[in-house]
């Protein structure tokens, strides 16, 4: 009897950790020298906690082709946003005045050959969220969207 009930709240455990893997979305995007987001458009639920992992492939150094994924909110200006970014080489491409910063929803560290970075954010409606790389000069090659559903 006791065995069963252990059994039983083991399976419930279980089913309560699948159930939180399944609800949340993971998109993985790489980037490389000659700056090229491997992919430039994913969709995700709205609402729902999304994993982004983004690897820098290239082998030039972080100084000449540093990489990174912000995302903005629907409707940011994006020229506008790239190329305000390029003043912000102290905070590595992104923006710290409080009306840009009121325009990156997430955004991951600026990465290095090699490197890495994992983030977690949720998108909380319905819409077209573009993301860039703030690196200078990137953006305008480096852009995509993530579609809130
Ligand atoms: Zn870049």
């Amino acid at each position: 009897m006791k065995s069963k009930l252990t059994t039983i709240l083991i399976a419930l455990g279980m089913s309560a950790l699948f159930s939180s893997v399944v609800n949340g979305s993971t998109i993985e995007i790489t980037a490389n020298d000659t700056m090229q987001f491997n992919s430039k458009a994913f969709e995700v639920k709205a609402g729902e906690e999304v994993t982004l992992v983004f690897k820098n492939l290239g082998n030039l150094p972080k100084a000449a082709m540093g990489h990174n994924v912000v995302i903005l909110n629907p409707g940011t200006d994006v020229p506008k946003f790239g190329m305000g970014a390029v003043a912000a080489a102290a905070s590595e491409y992104i923006p710290q005045d409080e009306a840009t910063k009121a325009q990156v929803v997430a955004h991951t560290k600026l990465l290095g050959p090699g490197e890495e970075d994992t983030i977690t954010f949720t998108l909380p409606e319905a819409g077209a969220y573009p993301f860039v790389c703030s690196f200078p000069g990137h953006f305008a090659l480096m852009q995509g969207i993530i579609t809130a559903k």
